[in-house]
């Protein structure tokens, strides 16, 4: 009886110590798992997926804030873009509330990127185009506004099938000459005419012709995505309109600043442009260099 009494005892002692226990490692993993940011670990000119399972309003990367927003499934979502001349280290995510309250934080690392150097040969009147006043401010405007509703879906299709000649964030010379600029997206080898597609549902913020970028359509897809196509030869939609993943919203040409047909298009993430490949998974023309159409 005596011996049944202890046996009792120390099970329950054992018990209550296993539940404080469990009860431990619940509260630790609950809270690390509130948000999330994905990768943790990025080279520079790519987009971290930050995901909260308590309402965060933003996040924070430096001096860098972002929104997140509700989704359908219960969680709030959002886009971090890590820009080309950011510096890499390791940095807190701060996810804060709407008040300003910080809810939780992550580490992300972004790691030293090394981008090529590309030369594009232009004639001299190509080269000598350039963006008037009303032009920069319409690309501002557009880059600069988050809309709330979500249009985009996971995963965005490409344009069109063309590999890709010149890839994102390379270091561009003209003529021999460094401009100090990026390739702030990517150009796919196309023959003039050939359909482009919206690579994701949207609102259609811009269709017209520019100095530099030729005849272009910029698509806001919501929540901090938006995408833009330049140099096309015939524009094949409205302001205003919504399109769907595949419409043709124009077809491809060598307008504005380029030297032969090609699809230049950007990805905005929150107004800072990122690599499209991390988005769309196209192959490389290879050994095509300075001689391919480029802009
Ligand atoms: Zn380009």
């Amino acid at each position: 009886m005596k011996c049944q009494i202890q046996s009792y005892r120390s099970w329950h002692i054992l018990a209550a110590l296993l539940a404080t226990l469990v009860a431990a490692m619940f509260a630790s993993t609950s809270s690390a798992q509130q948000c999330t940011a994905e990768p943790a670990s990025i080279p520079l000119g790519q987009t971290v997926r930050l995901r909260c399972e308590i309402p965060a309003a933003t996040a924070r990367l430096n001096g860098r804030t972002v929104r997140l927003f509700k989704q359908g499934s219960g969680d709030w979502r959002g886009l971090m873009p890590v820009a080309v001349a950011d510096a890499p280290g390791a940095y807190p995510i701060e996810f804060l509330a709407e008040d300003g309250t910080a809810l939780a934080s992550v580490s992300l690392t972004i790691r030293k990127t090394i981008f090529p150097s590309q030369n594009v040969v232009l004639a001299p009147q190509i080269e000598a185009l350039h963006s008037t006043p009303e032009e920069m401010q319409t690309l501002t405007t557009f880059r600069d506004s988050v809309s709330d509703v979500k249009y985009w879906e996971d995963p965005l299709v490409a344009p069109l099938p063309g590999c890709v000649i010149s890839p994102f964030g390379v270091k561009r010379l003209h003529n021999g000459k460094p401009t100090g600029e990026f390739h702030a997206g990517i150009d796919q080898r196309a023959s003039d005419g050939t359909p482009i597609r919206a690579v994701a549902a949207g609102i259609v913020k811009i269709v017209q012709p520019f100095n530099v970028l030729g005849g272009t359509v910029a698509i806001d897809h919501g929540q901090g995505l938006e995408t833009m196509y330049l140099h096309m030869s015939k524009l094949n939609v409205e302001a205003g309109a919504q399109v769907n993943p595949g419409d043709i919203i124009g077809y491809v040409g060598a307008t504005g600043r380029a030297n032969g047909p090609h699809l230049h298009w950007v990805v905005y993430v929150n107004g800072v442009p990122v690599n499209p490949q991390q988005w769309v998974a196209l192959k490389s023309c290879g050994s095509a260099k300075t001689k391919s159409q480029t802009k």
